[in-house]
């Protein structure tokens, strides 16, 4: 019964976000799903990234929260639309309230949307929301044994972004052994330790963004 019941909660948020999908080719806009625990640096990721990027394209983000509009305020400091999600106790983001989220988004011109979604390591895992790609960031704070507590998140992102290697010196992380067991569970993983603090690492990231966002037509 409860098994049927998840199935049919993840088949209808399914329905909806590829008609969120449909919508952003339309639009012609490119859509990160940006993913992690919280405190791994979501924001300030997407802070550092709108400083690198917002000079070649036009940019946009959705912020989802469990409460509170202080990731949308920081963002909306930059001068790029934002939209605030509040899920009301819900420890993800889903189709449908992306859904929400974009009937408050004027889209005209924007190429490349990021939606923060909730700080969690498990079920944003499970919810597509019509992205073209999910991005997730691990900090080193958080212990190199993640890939096999959380094997999902990493098994269905496409990029894997380390953050806070200036910590590495001060933190007991293996590196390699991090990366070894992220690229087993997911070997099209495409890894890039950085840090938003010193931005060392940052340009590969950027790059390969830019690239990504600047292929489609609208
Ligand atoms: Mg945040
Ligand atoms: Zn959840």
């Amino acid at each position: 019964m409860e098994i049927k019941l998840v199935k049919d909660i993840l088949a209808a948020n399914e329905a909806i976000a590829e008609q969120n999908k449909a919508l952003f080719a339309e639009k012609g806009v490119y859509v990160v799903n940006l993913m992690g625990s919280p405190g791994a640096g979501k924001t300030t990721l997407l802070e550092r990234t709108i400083e690198g990027l917002k000079e070649k394209r036009k940019m946009a983000v959705i912020e989802g929260d469990i409460a509170t509009s202080r990731d949308a305020e920081r963002i909306a400091a930059h001068a790029i639309p934002t939209v605030q999600i509040n899920t009301g106790g819900e420890c993800h983001l889903d189709g449908n309230m992306v859904r929400g989220g974009l009937e408050q988004l004027n889209f005209d011109g924007i190429e490349l949307l990021v939606v923060e979604n909730v700080g969690n390591l498990v079920c944003p895992a499970e919810f597509n929301i019509g992205e073209d790609v999910k991005v997730m960031i691990a900090s080193v704070t958080e212990g190199d044994d993640k890939p096999l507590k959380y094997p999902l998140m990493f098994q269905v992102s496409s990029v894997l972004l380390l953050n806070k290697t200036d910590l590495l010196p001060h933190v007991d992380f293996d590196l390699e052994r991090f990366r070894k067991e992220a690229l087993k569970i997911n070997p099209r993983l495409e890894v890039m330790p950085l840090s938003c603090k010193t931005g060392e690492g940052l340009d590969t990231w950027l790059q390969w963004l830019e690239e990504r966002s600047g292929s489609r037509e609208g």
